[in-house]
């Protein structure tokens, strides 16, 4: 008979030992997801941050019916060809001027139309006599070459929704509409630590049995490609309790901690007994291919991720589990990669769980997508990576699946194909 202290902590194992479905897995990890504060910025400084509130026009755009093209602010409606020219409209001031049935003003691209025109005829139409002006169209309709006002963008809509990424054409409207500074979601404070008697930095030499640390900048840069704020990175030893402090230390500063190795079954193994230590631990394994061992716990609001050590189930991990939060954190509306069919060019051989492998996605002739997987798929080979575009997701089983069979995509990077314009 075991103990009842026995029988539960077996439980609690059994509990979080379970092989979890990728997706189930997502699902926990939402439930501890939540979008951080906002904070201003100044305009200049908000460039591919996350609008944190709707931004709503609080004026017409144009301000002022503008000129669209340079020639002549006139009547539409008047009969005769000749008019007279009564002044210089250009951008940026207002003339004292109004234009009638038989005047005319010259006037330039994004000045205001004077009171009385109803159309601008460009200069290409138009010949000088004298003081006057000829206008070789027979029928000008009224408003042409006039941009009305609000016709851009109307008093009272919604320009812009809370959630979206500010790029160029955001940032364009959010200058254009007055909006700075900025409310933004603050950016998620990640630290990254590697761990691994074997490491030693990318400029060292290694010694006998020593490789370089390479997770932990694959890691900055697809935190950092987040939107994340990477604050701390570092390197630590399989000991316990060099490990113990800067996890305690991260965990203190930062939104999420992000572990590498030391997850699996070795004695060596630390990541996993410090986290059921300092941690509140939700899952440790995975039904997927690369990266089995995978662990999520809690510490407060601080969410570790502890990720195998292998550099290809160190990232594809963080794609599919760690992408997703960082871009929750920061209140992002578009949070998933697309997912899309694609037809295998090569026969593709299933695992025991469901396997990621990293392919290039490409247009054919006919513009369908198809998917070539990038070489040898060990999890050690991070040069399956690159060039990839596309984790394809081979279901589990025993059987290859056949060349010109269809599967789900993850679409991880621009499409490849016959270059467009
Ligand atoms: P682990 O998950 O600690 O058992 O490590 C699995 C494999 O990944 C081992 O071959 C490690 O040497 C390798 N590895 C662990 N951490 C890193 C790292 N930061 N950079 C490159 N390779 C690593
Ligand atoms: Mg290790």
């Amino acid at each position: 008979m075991m103990s009842g202290r026995a029988a539960v902590s077996r439980t609690t194992e059994t509990a979080t030992d379970r092989l979890l479905h990728p997706q189930e897995a997502r699902e926990i990890i939402a439930r501890f997801l939540y979008a951080l504060p906002e904070e201003m910025v100044p305009l200049a400084a908000a460039p591919w941050r996350v609008l944190a509130r709707d931004v709503v026009a609080t004026e017409d755009h144009p301000p002022f019916p503008a000129a669209t093209m340079d020639g002549y602010a006139v009547v539409a409606e008047d009969p005769s060809p000749w008019r007279e020219i009564v002044g210089r409209q250009t951008a940026g001031s207002v003339a004292p001027i109004a234009v009638d049935l038989g005047t005319a003003a010259w006037i330039t691209t994004g000045a205001p139309v004077p009171p009385g025109a109803t159309a601008v005829v460009p200069v290409e139409a138009t010949e000088i006599a004298d003081d006057h002006v000829i206008v070789h169209e027979e029928r000008i309709e009224p408003g042409a070459n006039i941009r009305p006002i609000g016709v851009d963008l109307a008093k009272g809509t919604r320009v812009l929704a809370a959630g979206s990424l500010i790029g160029p054409a955001e940032i364009g409207l959010l200058a254009a509409l007055g909006v700075d500074p900025v409310p933004v979601v603050h950016r998620p404070r990640v630290s990254i630590l590697s761990t691994g008697n074997e490491l030693v930095e990318p400029a060292q030499q290694p010694g006998p049995g020593q490789i370089r640390d390479s997770n932990r900048f694959s890691l900055i840069a697809a935190a950092e490609e987040t939107g994340a704020e990477v604050v701390w990175s570092g390197r630590g030893p399989d000991e316990m309790d060099a490990l113990r402090a800067a996890l305690l230390a991260r965990i203190a500063d930062s939104d999420v901690v992000i572990t590498s190795g030391g997850v699996s079954m070795g004695d060596l193994d630390l990541i996993k007994p410090l986290l059921g230590e300092l941690a509140v631990v939700h899952f440790r394994r995975l039904f997927m291919k690369p990266g089995k061992p995978f662990n999520f716990a809690t510490a407060g609001k601080t969410l570790i991720f502890g990720l195998p050590g292998n550099p290809v189930s160190a990232l594809v991990g963080f794609e599919i589990f760690i992408r997703p939060a960082l871009r929750t954190l920061q209140g992002m509306r578009e949070i998933d990669r697309p997912l899309t069919r694609v037809r295998l060019v090569r026969a593709a051989y299933s695992s025991d769980r469901i396997e990621y492998q990293r392919a290039v996605v490409s247009i054919d002739e006919d513009g369908e997508l198809v998917a070539a997987t990038t070489g040898s798929q060990a999890s050690s080979r991070l040069a399956s990576l690159l060039g990839a575009n596309a984790l394809i997701v081979i279901p589990p089983g025993s059987e290859p699946i056949e060349a010109g069979a269809r599967v789900d995509a993850v679409l991880i990077g621009p499409l490849q194909g016959p270059a467009g314009r």
